[in-house]
């Protein structure tokens, strides 16, 4: 067989197996299992550990362990009609034990006195003798080279687990060994064991070191692949037009500098360097600006936009919601007017007159800058020449919606920023092809930030402090999980009439458990669940009294809140609603109210998550913080502690689990969102946190970006390097390696 033939018998369907066939191929392929690739990468998901062999003598009472001995006897038990019991009597040197097995009549047929069998099962004595109930059998053969820890396979009806593991090993011996796509030297420099060897290792470890070993090293190739990928689309994409080169000296940028109400932090001034760096080179920017809310990612991103003008050229950018790219606008508005930069702001509610105009300006190269949301995607906007794309939280946008605006350029220049905190590790797997660069201090450090959590008999205590910062001229945020509970809560005054409050209560929160289910998203998604169907519910909130505020499952809505606090707690006070049901208009007034100061309250779902810049807001109240993701309350905590003056926040939680307050508990220890974020991403699947799966991670069924941090760095570096001397792949020497990425991600190359 030659060399290409054995790198393509991985490929082969999953039909060429002996085995495989008829109901046991629909099993596979329910599994997503259609090729030998796919079996051999369908890794186990644990395994039953048979080395650890005792003399029963040494048995423990209640702990799992092995044994291995000869079957002394075989007996099979009726006591009832469709009850058997299957009794085998097992001796090695040092005793006796008695295995029973329940309703497997077929034991009796395959068990045979004599046979050598290893015992896998918890320990436990009883009249004498050492007994296991239902332990796990593996026959002791010969050659026992094949190993005693036995994979455990994700499997169904179709197919069982074991039926797996004989496949796999099927195939794992008579195959061709498949070629190694790893470069020779690297895999002498790691230390790494072939790619036959390992996957040998993964399904049939001999010991957990063997196994540890096999995990790397294909952990390893999946991130490497996986970057390597990604690093060459991005090469291939270079090649496709000539980048725009920027002037980053420029008038503008200079008199930004000198127009700076504050002096940069060293991470602002790092992440400046480094973009101008990328914005006057000759290749095209790709880069990532992390910093946690509040960190100040605004001004770094106003340099960028002075370079496009400095330049004659233009910039977008596009931000996820309206009132965030309404923000810009005020934020940077007259900073750019200050220094001489033409801008303008689109969203859907641009007028049809001042759209049009808008359009032209920007069509002519009038406009050196525009600020949106979506609305900059559509069709009929058209740029005299686009060189640089901002995005802000990029993974709110789809690749369409993200490419879209990128291709309105011939070779723009791009820069996502996020305050989604994630970890290096995390971000170099998900933007192999991208540089990163960070923002780790906040501004205004010396404003201290102070997290408690509270049950929900203990509000009082945080409407205390809220009156108290009401009463210094500063102001709040209520945050709460859902619009409205009035359909629940119609059901719980009802219920309470007919002398039930608990029960109406408890029925009320069940619903609103359902809509608040989708963790990332969170509760943004919920609300709109919600709003559907309590759209034309005119009945009025429900008042709950202080006395009511147990720890029961009750969840709190805004509207509800609102009404609670206006009746109850701060009658004299102005309070507004601030939820995504709220017509555009009345937002942007609330908004604009609240920035004013003239509002001194604001109750809000999530929709106030993203950049909301008040520094006069200096105590945020969380409800029902349990139903909240940890990044998504560190996000909402971002928006209080942003000017000069100490911040309180408030995390309200009914009964918690134990995990759920050791979550609660890491945001009360910690208020560095990098930290949260590797905390979270431990607790948590990666994916969750950026609430979509639109990025390699469906591709690593080994790594786990927290614990494997150190790999992940390597074969960011090690990709790096190979591409610097081939950057398309193209060497003889990396053929095979160009062909294991076609086979991996073709499949889904416009997820990646
Ligand atoms: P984010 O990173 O969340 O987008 P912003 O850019 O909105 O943060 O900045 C948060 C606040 O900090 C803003 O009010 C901004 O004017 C202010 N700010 C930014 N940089 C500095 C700095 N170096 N010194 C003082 N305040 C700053
Ligand atoms: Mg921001």
């Amino acid at each position: 067989m030659d060399r290409l033939e054995q790198t393509l018998f991985l490929d082969t369907g999953i039909h060429a197996l002996r085995f495989a066939q008829g109901v046991r191929a629909r099993g596979l392929e329910r599994l997503g299992i259609t090729s030998v690739r796919d079996l051999l990468t369908h890794f186990p998901t644990r395994y039953n550990d048979f080395s650890q062999v005792i003399p029963i003598r040494s048995l423990k009472m209640g702990e799992r362990l092995s044994v291995m001995g000869t079957v002394d006897e075989v007996k099979i038990k009726r006591p009832r009609r469709r009850l058997s019991i299957i009794e085998v009597s097992l001796l090695d040197a040092s005793g006796a034990l008695i295995a029973t097995w329940f309703n497997q009549p077929w034991l009796a047929k395959t068990l045979k006195k004599g046979m050598r069998l290893m015992l896998l099962g918890k320990a436990e004595h009883s009249y004498g003798y050492w007994r296991m109930s239902s332990p796990l059998i593996s026959p002791v053969t010969d050659e026992q080279d094949d190993g005693t820890i036995h994979p455990v396979y994700r499997a169904n009806s179709d197919i069982t687990s074991a039926w797996i593991a004989r496949l796999v090993t099927e195939c794992l011996t008579t195959a061709p060994a498949p070629l190694d796509p790893l470069p020779p030297a690297l895999r002498a420099a790691q230390g790494f064991m072939s790619r036959q060897f390992a996957l040998r290792a993964i399904h049939r470890p001999l010991d957990e070191a063997q196994r540890a070993q096999a995990h790397r090293r294909l952990a390893f190739e999946e991130v490497y692949l996986l970057q390597l990928f990604m690093m060459r689309r991005r090469n291939r994409k270079a090649l496709c037009a000539k980048p725009f080169v920027h002037r980053t000296d420029g008038p503008a940028q200079r008199a930004l500098r000198q127009t700076l109400p504050f002096t940069l932090t060293d991470d602002q001034t790092n992440a400046i360097l480094e973009i101008n760096a990328d914005l006057s080179a000759e290749k095209r920017m790709n880069r990532l600006l992390l910093g946690d809310v509040g960190s100040g990612k605004t001004i770094v991103a106003a340099f960028a936009l002075a370079a496009a003008h400095d330049s004659g050229a233009q910039a977008a950018m596009m931000a996820p919601t309206e009132v965030l790219a309404e923000q810009y606008a005020q934020g940077l508005g007259p900073i750019l007017d200050a220094i001489g930069v033409p801008w303008a702001l689109l969203t859907s509610q641009t007028p049809p007159a001042e759209r049009s105009s808008l359009l032209e300006a920007l069509a002519t190269g009038r406009l050196s800058v525009l600020f949106g949301t979506h609305a900059l995607i559509e069709p009929d906007v058209h740029f005299a020449n686009l060189s640089l794309v901002i995005i802000d939280e990029q993974h709110r946008f789809g690749v369409a919606q993200r490419t879209a605006l990128r291709d309105k350029g011939p070779a723009s220049d791009f820069l996502a920023m996020t305050a989604t905190p994630i970890p290096r590790s995390l971000a170099l797997t998900i933007y192999g092809d991208m540089e990163a660069s960070f923002i780790r201090t906040r501004p205004n450090e010396e404003a201290r930030r102070l997290t408690n959590i509270l049950p929900r008999s203990g509000v009082y205590l945080a409407y205390e402090a809220i009156r108290k910062a009401l009463e210094r001229g500063e102001q709040a945020y209520i945050i709460c999980p859902l619009i409205t509970n009035a359909k629940h809560a119609t059901d719980a005054r009802e219920a309470r009439e007919a002398g039930e409050g608990a029960a109406g209560a408890a029925a009320g929160a069940e619903g609103g458990r359902e809509a608040g289910a989708g963790a990332a998203e969170g509760a943004e998604g919920a609300e709109a669940a919600e709003g559907a169907e309590g759209a034309e519910d005119e009945q009025l909130p429900l008042l709950t009294e202080f006395s009511d505020l147990g720890d029961g499952p009750h969840i709190k809505a805004a509207e509800e809140e609102l009404a609670f606090l206006r009746a109850k707690v701060f009658p004299e006070r102005r309070i507004e609603l601030m939820t995504s049901r709220l017509p555009a208009a009345v937002k942007r007034a609330t908004m604009n109210a609240f920035r004013r100061g003239d509002v001194d309250i604001l109750v809000s779902t999530t929709v106030v998550e993203v950049g909301i810049d008040v520094p006069n807001a200096t105590v945020m109240l969380i409800q029902d913080a349990d139903r909240f993701g940890l990044s998504q309350l560190h996000q909402l905590r971002g928006r209080v502690g942003r000017g000069k003056k100490d911040a309180e926040i408030f995390l309200v939680a009914g009964s918690l689990s134990d995990e759920a307050r050791v979550r609660l508990e890491a945001m009360e220890r910690t208020d560095d969102g990098f930290e949260l974020a590797e905390y979270d991403l431990r607790l948590r699947k990666e994916g969750d946190i950026l609430g979509s799966r639109q990025h390699g991670l469906g591709h690593l069924r080994l790594v786990n970006v927290v614990r494997d941090a150190e790999l992940i760095t390597i074969a960011h570096r090690e990709a790096t390097e190979l591409l610097s001397t081939d950057p398309l792949l193209e060497q003889e020497s990396h053929c095979h390696l160009a062909w294991e990425l076609e086979q991996l991600f073709s499949r889904d190359e416009e997820l990646l």
